[in-house]
């Protein structure tokens, strides 16, 4: 009997050591620039309540409505496998008290996430997103700095060809006014629309300025816009980000279509794409959700926040992002010499890696740099005498003993 091939599923992947450097260097770099701003990492849990997207996304939104990967457990719970951060560290603000800590409180995530979305180059449906949340305080600073650390990582990783994109959607009774204007607009024109914007006018009428069908294009050029209809404090806000922006040097579109496909958004929304992604062009976006908190059963809270995926960083990133060395020294050797070497390095902390194919001293070079070695100790197979060699300038000296190249690599180390 032959049985079929088990493979991964659909929309998923196996990330093979090959591409653990590139990860590696993505959370060193989101780390020290996220740690570095004062945010502290939190890990929440893969699956949640469904009730906890359900009112915290939006039963409106794409993601409730058919992405979901939702299921009972044995306990006849209803759980749901996150498709998103920003609910998930909010329920975690809440439930651990922490509007009682200097706010705001910032957080950063790096963790994998589940959508049921159509599988196609750079969407999965299990993906990896990095993404902080600033939340406490509805400061426009806030906004501007979160957007510009997320600016600092892609460039830190080169991501190609950035473009910021920046909207507000002002407040509530704002966007409840003007949704009854668009909702007349979409209606006066509703034999032009697509079936699925149409069927929708009530339930999301803003989802129109999304879609490719050239109709609904048509009418949605004519439409109202929301950044025309902003109260004074959210257009004051608005500028204020703008602003600030501006000082940082970080160049933006005023997009007054962005839509994000979460209903929690207030004033600022923001999204960054790579020209080098093609249809899944949006490497990472957030935006403020002041009223998300309270709608999650807390007091009135403000936050914003932002996430971006892991794999159409690493795409849209050229040349890959590499770690920083972990490889301080290559010991070139096959002799006991040569391993009492490697080992007191050890023991000194250093990262070694030892010679152990019994290749030529040519190949031994080679294999060190592969390695990404700082150093290479060359051992004599016959003499056993030592030349330490600095692989970056390729200057190559006989040092004395294993001791000395162990005080030389930690030098070596001080001065990098
Ligand atoms: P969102 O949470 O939808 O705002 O998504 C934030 C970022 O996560 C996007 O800009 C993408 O880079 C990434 N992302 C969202 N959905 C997927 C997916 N299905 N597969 C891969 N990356 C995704």
């Amino acid at each position: 009997v032959s049985r079929p091939k088990l493979q991964a599923p659909r929309g998923t992947q196996d990330v093979l050591p090959e591409h653990a450097a590139d990860r590696l260097a993505l959370e060193a770099a989101a780390r020290g620039i996220l740690e570095g701003a004062g945010y502290a990492r939190i890990e929440t849990p893969a699956f949640e309540a469904t009730e906890l997207f359900a009112r915290g996304v939006g039963a409106s939104t794409d993601i409730v409505q058919k992405e979901m990967y939702t299921f009972e457990d044995a306990g006849g719970r209803s759980l749901t496998l996150r498709p998103e951060g920003t609910a998930p560290v909010c329920r975690a603000y809440l439930e651990h008290g922490m509007h009682k800590a200097p706010q705001p409180v910032k957080l950063w995530y790096l963790s994998s996430f589940f959508r049921y979305e159509r599988a196609q180059a750079g969407r999965y449906r299990q993906f990896w997103q990095v993404g902080a949340e600033a939340i406490g305080s509805d400061d426009p600073a806030v906004d501007a700095e979160t957007i510009t650390l997320l600016h600092a990582l892609l460039t830190e990783l080169g991501v190609r060809d950035v473009a910021l994109r920046l909207g507000s959607l002002g407040r509530p009774a704002t966007r409840a006014t003007y949704r009854e204007l668009l909702v007349g607009h979409l209606r006066a024109h509703e034999d032009l629309l697509s079936d699925d914007v149409r069927e929708r006018i009530d339930l999301n009428p803003l989802r129109a300025f999304d879609a490719d069908h050239a109709g609904t294009r048509q009418v949605m050029a004519s439409a109202p816009l929301l950044v025309d209809h902003l109260a004074p404090e959210d257009a004051e806000h608005f500028a204020e980000v703008r602003a600030r922006l501006d000082v940082a040097g970080i160049d933006h579109e005023v997009d007054p279509t962005l839509v994000r496909g979460l209903d929690y958004y207030t004033r600022t929304v923001f999204e960054f794409t790579s020209g080098v992604l093609g249809a899944q062009s949006a490497v990472g976006g957030g935006g403020r959700y002041d009223g998300l908190i309270e709608q999650l059963g807390g007091p009135p809270t403000p936050g914003i926040g932002w996430a971006a995926g892991v794999e159409r960083i690493l795409l849209g990133a050229e040349p890959r992002p590499q770690p920083r060395a972990l490889c301080d020294l290559y010991v070139a050797g096959t002799t006991t010499a040569a391993f009492a070497l490697a080992t007191e390095a050890r023991r000194a902390g250093l990262g070694v890696q030892l010679e152990l194919a019994g290749r030529s001293e040519k190949g031994r070079l080679k294999a060190a740099a592969r390695a990404g070695a700082l150093w290479t100790a060359l051992v004599h197979d016959d003499t056993g005498a030592i030349e330490l060699r600095d692989m970056e300038s390729g200057e190559q000296e006989p040092v004395e003993s294993a001791s000395a190249v162990v005080a030389q690599v930690i030098r070596g180390r001080h001065i990098a």
